[in-house]
């Protein structure tokens, strides 16, 4: 469903942000993102999501190609990924249930069908019971678990997660993966950048390790490595 053939990132300042990146990821399959700081994971997230251009090569994404792809069809595309973030980054002044509505306002949802589809994502995160509070009355773990609703609101294809777990405690975090893990069971693939060996290595799935913008190791059931 994914594919990155020959791709090049380089910044304005000539840093490298990852160089000659080939990879295939298939749909319903959970990927690792792991290798030290600065490794050039979220520059690789980025370009999956298309937030950042390559320099050089070519991704796919399902019908999209991102080298001929128009602006005009980045709504669609990002109806197709749900992105989570380290920091969660839910709207202040909106409750737990309107983060969740806006992701279906924005790509134009009939009414009729917000109301109940939020009500049953936000069930599947286990905070129905929360609906009316605002981010600021959550904890970081129900921050994030809103966060994920958000994102699979729109049932899209992959699940796009970059740190997902940084800012929280073990036990928290595990509470996150048991959620990534059942949306996975769902044959939605999750691709997940993280520095959390312990996740890592208790839920075995595909690892990709990156060292200086570049893929080092590509096991499937892999475990974090030496690298932190
Ligand atoms: P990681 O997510 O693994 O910590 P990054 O993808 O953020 O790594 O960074 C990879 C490399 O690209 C690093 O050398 C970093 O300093 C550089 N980099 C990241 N973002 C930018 C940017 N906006 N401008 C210039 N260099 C950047
Ligand atoms: P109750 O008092 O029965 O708990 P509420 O008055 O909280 O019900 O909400 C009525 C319905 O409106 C609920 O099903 C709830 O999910 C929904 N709802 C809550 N907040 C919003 C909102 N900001 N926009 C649209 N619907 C909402």
């Amino acid at each position: 469903m994914i594919t990155l053939d020959k791709v090049t990132k380089q910044y304005d300042n000539g840093v490298t942000g990852i160089r000659d990146v080939n990879i295939d990821i298939k749909q319903g399959e959970f990927v690792y993102i792991v290798g030290p700081s600065g490794a050039g994971k979220s520059t690789f997230i980025k370009m999956l999501y298309h937030e950042l251009t390559p320099t050089s090569g070519d991704i796919k994404f399902n019908d999209f190609d991102f080298a001929t792809m128009k602006r005009r069809d980045l709504p669609m595309l990002r109806r197709e990924m749900g992105i989570v973030f380290q920091d969660f980054k839910l709207l202040p002044r909106l409750t737990v249930f309107e983060n969740i509505a806006y992701a279906m306002q924005v790509v134009e949802t009939p009414d009729a069908e917000i109301k109940p589809r939020v009500l049953e994502v936000l069930k599947e995160v286990g905070l129905e019971h929360k609906l009316r509070r605002f981010p600021d009355e959550l904890s970081g773990g129900e921050q994030q678990r809103v966060s994920i609703a958000r994102a699979i609101v729109n049932k899209p294809s992959v699940l796009i997660a970059d740190e997902p777990t940084g800012n929280l405690d073990p036990e928290t975090s595990d509470g996150i993966m048991d959620i990534i893990e059942t949306i996975n069971g769902q044959n939605t693939t999750i691709i997940m950048a993280t520095h959390n060996r312990d996740v890592v290595n208790s839920r075995p799935h595909r690892v990709l390790e990156i060292a200086g913008g570049e893929i080092i190791r590509d096991e499937e059931k892999g475990n974090y490595g030496l690298e932190d």
